[in-house]
């Protein structure tokens, strides 16, 4: 009930605007290219565990798997599914860029409809894991969450 809302501020900082992210999950080789970046020592996780839907990169599978079943995460699944809003939508409203705004409805439901008709495709990729690369990273490391993989790594 406090007059300032740190939740909010922090959410204010978004890394990636949704409508970029919109189309980042919108095509599979995005998709597969973002999951599969190059290591990157100054990014959590060294950038192996991103969850593209929220832009966001965590420290290991674990990480991962625990916000992906988040309501943060599912939250954003949902705003994703509305159509992203975009600066030309703010603009159509005021009776500016009327005809590209259409096309940009348009291109639109085609990607949803690609996408629906791709839906177990998309749900693989966006799952994607990487328990190979997280005994590796995080395993051999100190971190005590790592405890329980670590029974699932012998052999
Ligand atoms: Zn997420």
């Amino acid at each position: 009930m406090g007059r300032y809302s740190v939740k909010r501020y922090k959410t204010k900082r978004r890394t990636r605007d949704l409508d970029l992210v919109y189309d980042d999950v919108s095509s599979p080789d995005s998709i597969r290219r973002l999951k599969n970046q190059e290591i990157d020592e100054t990014k959590p996780g060294l950038g192996q565990y991103y969850c593209v839907e929220c832009a966001k990169y965590f420290e290991s599978n674990v990480a991962l798997d625990r916000h992906r079943k988040s309501k943060i995460h599912k939250r954003r699944v949902k705003a994703l599914k509305q159509r992203p809003y975009t600066p030309l939508e703010a603009e159509a409203a005021s009776g500016l860029n009327v005809v590209k705004f259409i096309e940009s409805v348009e291109k639109y439901k085609q990607s949803e409809e690609y996408k629906n008709a791709h839906k177990d495709e998309y749900e693989g990729l966006l799952n994607q894991k990487k328990d190979e690369l997280d005994s590796i990273l995080v395993g051999s490391s100190s971190k005590t969450e790592s405890s329980k993989s670590e029974e699932d790594m012998v052999d």
